[in-house]
C-alpha cells in the first residue's frame, strides 16, 4: 500500500480521531470533534490509545504528534455522552480491574483508574518522542492528554485551565500538576482554577514554545522531523531516562496519591451531598460533575 492509502485505511477505522503521516518518520494523531470543541469521549480516549499504539509499533515512525481539529484543543472530558459505558464493550482495556458497571464507589475508582490513570500514564510512557500542538483552550480533561506528552508547543492564543476545585475535589485523575508547574504555582492553580496563558504556561516550563498560531503547524510538524532525523534507539533511552529522573523524585508515588485524594474528595461528597462533586460549588460555577 502507498502511505496515503495505508493513512486512509487507518482513518476509517477511527470515528473520532485523525491518523496521519504527514512527514517521514512522524504520525499526527488529531482529535477531531470540533463541534463538540474536541470534548473526550470514552471512545475517543480509546481510539487515542489505538493510534498510540499503532504509532509505537510502527517501525516507519520515530515521533508522534497529537493536534486537534477547530479553534479549541479541548474543553476536558465528554461527560454527557449516554454511550459512555458501550467503549467497554467495544475496546480492549489497558488495566486489568474489571467491575466497570459496579454501583458507588468501587466502579467509579475502576472507570477513573482506567479512563483517566491507566491511559495517561500509559501515553507518558509510550517508547517514542510526543508533541502535544495545542491551540486555544486546553482546559480539565485536555491537561491529561498533553501532560502525557514529551513536549508541548502551544499557539500563542492558548489557555490552560485545571477546574477540579470547581467540582469541590482536590485535583483531577492525572496529578502532575507539581512537575509540570513548580510546587508554589501548582498550589496557586489548584486552589483558583484560574486560566493561565501560552505565556505563562511557557515561563514556567510547563510548554517548550510559543509561536504565532498561524504558525502553529508548521512550526510542530518541523520540530518533529528534526527530531526523527535521529536514531531511534538513543531517542528512547533519551526519553526513558528523562522519565526515569521524574520517577526517582517521587513523580509516579504523588501520581497515586494524587488519584486516591481525588476519589477521597468523590467520596466526601458522596456521603455529605449524594454526589461525586459538591452541588453547592457547582451551583458557583454552573457545572455538571466530574
Ligand atoms: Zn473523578
Amino acid at each position: 500500500m502507498t502511505d496515503s492509502v495505508k493513512a486512509e485505511a487507518a482513518n476509517t477505522e477511527f470515528e473520532t480521531i485523525l491518523y496521519q503521516t504527514p512527514a517521514p518518520r512522524v504520525a499526527r494523531i488529531v482529535v477531531n470533534k470540533p463541534e463538540k470543541r474536541n470534548a473526550q469521549s470514552y471512545r475517543m480516549l480509546y481510539e487515542l490509545n489505538q493510534a498510540f499504539d499503532r504509532a509505537a509499533q510502527d517501525k516507519g515512525v520515530s515521533v508522534i504528534v497529537v493536534a486537534a481539529a477547530g479553534p479549541d484543543f479541548s474543553s476536558g472530558h465528554d461527560l454527557r455522552d449516554p454511550d459512555r459505558m458501550k467503549a467497554f464493550e467495544d475496546f480492549d482495556t489497558v488495566g486489568t480491574w474489571a467491575g466497570f458497571e459496579d454501583p458507588g464507589v468501587e466502579g467509579r475508582w475502576v472507570i477513573e483508574k482506567e479512563m483517566y490513570l491507566g491511559l495517561s500514564e500509559r501515553w507518558r510512557n509510550i517508547p517514542k518522542p510526543t508533541i502535544a500542538q495545542v491551540q486555544g483552550r486546553c482546559f480539565a480533561g485536555g491537561m491529561q492528554l498533553i501532560w502525557p506528552c514529551d513536549l508541548i508547543i502551544a499557539a500563542d492564543d492558548a489557555s490552560f485551565r485545571i477546574n477540579a476545585m470547581e467540582l469541590g475535589v482536590a485535583c483531577a485523575e492525572f496529578f502532575h500538576e507539581p512537575w509540570e508547574l513548580g510546587t508554589r504555582k501548582a498550589k496557586e492553580i489548584l486552589f483558583t482554577g484560574d486560566v493561565f496563558s501560552a505565556q505563562e504556561a511557557h515561563r514556567l516550563g510547563m510548554v517548550n514554545q510559543v509561536v504565532p498560531a498561524a504558525d502553529l503547524e508548521t512550526y510542530t510538524l518541523s520540530l518533529a522531523a528534526r527530531i526523527a532525523e535521529k536514531q531511534l534507539f538513543a531517542l528512547r533511552l533519551a526519553k526513558e531516562v528523562v522519565n526515569a529522573a521524574e520517577d526517582r523524585q517521587g513523580r509516579r508515588d504523588t501520581l497515586l496519591l494524587g488519584f486516591a485524594y481525588h476519589h477521597l474528595s468523590h467520596a466526601y461528597n458522596q456521603e455529605n451531598f449524594g454526589m461525586a462533586a459538591d452541588p453547592t460549588i457547582l451551583k458557583k460555577y454552573g457545572k455538571r460533575p466530574g
